[in-house]
């Protein structure tokens, strides 16, 4: 496992191909936007693309992914490390569903600015 300093950015709907138009009423733009900040900014492994864990292990992937399924629906961590991750997506307005989607998304830490996560050697 590398070392990684946190806080990653958190994850804005952009970073995972969400395009909020120009004329998008502004309640849509900031649940979307505040539902995806409570998860860090997907980072890619550099020559595969996969999602790479915040340990630096690729979290997807066909039999190279680390991702572990949990209890609850949707909801898992990452195998080598353990940190907590969602994989489906359905956040909520007062009017219902906004939309489903399935992506792993790392939770972001609350309060946990410059964290280190790894190896002490
Ligand atoms: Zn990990």
């Amino acid at each position: 496992m590398t070392l990684a300093t946190l806080p990653r950015p958190v994850c804005a709907p952009g970073d995972i191909g969400i395009e909020i138009t120009d004329d998008a009423p502004d309640a849509l733009r900031a649940t979307l936007t505040e539902y995806f900040a409570q998860f860090l900014r997907p980072e890619r492994m550099p020559r595969s693309n996969r999602v790479m864990c915040v340990c630096g292990e690729p979290l997807t992937g066909m039999l190279i992914g680390t991702f572990r399924w949990g209890l609850a629906h949707g909801e898992g961590c990452c195998g080598a490390c353990g940190w907590p991750a969602r994989a489906y997506h359905r956040p909520i307005d007062a009017d219902g569903e906004i939309l489903s989607l399935s992506a792993v998304l790392l939770y972001a830490p609350r309060g946990c600015d410059g964290v280190e996560v790894g190896d002490d050697e």
